[in-house]
């Protein structure tokens, strides 16, 4: 297997351009090795949360941004069902209503980050604040400006603290998005999924592009990674997003913690 986050990753201080980066692209695997091979990362997966559960020293949190229809719930529902749901929690951030309005950006994120041991999915993040934020002009460019750095401060304290943070950008064109809107107004069963407001948010293709870009680029950082996963092929994404998960869970060198006092002298009555 070629080493599909070396290959993914966008290095801190590069240029994103996404009109260079094929979504397409399946970086040399075929469907049905790869479809094999997923199964056998969800299973290492599982031992890795295991061991990060018993360690319980640290957290991972998975952020998942795309355009609409990029596949973010397909992604939650193939490669975390490796995940125990008792250590695993799927956040989506919606617009912020309530309480989250009385606060500043960054507060119901930070609420919502894994505690240790815990694996923390976020659907949709913080990057609303750069995304549709800055594309709609809900605060003002001096405001989303500044968010960079702060998003960047922000999860550098996370990580400083015991969160590793792996970030999936989740990377279809116009014409498979199209593709993807049609097949939810043809299946009834996908019906549920279509919005009129998505066919308005694609007029902003453009403007999300840039807005993407930049968030991207300004924010992948050697403690906080975006990674570009080409995601027209969702078996591909799937193997992509599972192998990245599964090099972040090694990187994290998990021990099981030593059992208390000598279990060899323990005897049953
Ligand atoms: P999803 O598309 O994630 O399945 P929805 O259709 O409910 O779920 O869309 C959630 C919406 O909330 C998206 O349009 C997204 O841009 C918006 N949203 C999320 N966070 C923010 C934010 N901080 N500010 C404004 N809008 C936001």
């Amino acid at each position: 297997m070629r080493d599909l986050g070396a290959e993914l990753l966008v290095k801190p201080g590069t240029k994103v351009r996404l009109s260079k980066i094929d979504p397409s692209n399946t970086h040399g695997q075929q469907k049905a090795v790869a479809e094999a091979h997923l199964t056998k990362n969800l299973d290492s997966l599982s031992v890795l949360q295991h061991r990060l559960y018993a360690e319980s020293r640290r957290s991972l949190l998975i952020v998942l941004q795309g355009i609409d229809a990029g596949g973010k719930d397909g992604t939650v529902r193939h490669v975390m069902s490796g995940f125990n749901p008792q250590g695993a929690n799927v956040t989506s951030f919606k617009v912020p209503a309530g309480a989250e309005k009385q606060h500043d950006y960054l507060w119901r994120i930070h609420n919502a980050v894994p505690k240790n041991g815990e694996i923390g999915i976020f659907n949709r993040s913080h990057y609303e604040d750069v995304l549709v934020v800055r594309v709609h002009n809900l605060v003002p460019p001096t405001v989303w400006k500044q968010r960079y750095n702060q998003i960047n401060n922000f999860e550098q304290t996370l990580a400083e603290n015991g969160v590793h943070i792996v970030k999936f950008f989740l990377y279809i064109d116009r014409d498979e998005q199209k593709r993807r809107f049609e097949s939810r107004i043809e299946d009834p069963a996908k019906n549920w999924k279509f919005s009129q407001a998505d066919v308005e948010e694609r007029k902003y293709w453009d403007d999300y592009t840039n807005a993407f870009e930049e968030a991207i680029e300004r924010c992948s950082k050697p403690w906080a990674p975006w990674y570009i996963i080409p995601a027209n092929k969702k078996w591909f994404r799937n193997l992509a997003v599972s192998e990245i998960l599964i090099h972040t869970l090694e990187g994290m060198k998990l021990k099981y913690p030593k059992p208390a006092g000598d279990l060899s002298k323990i005897q049953f009555e």
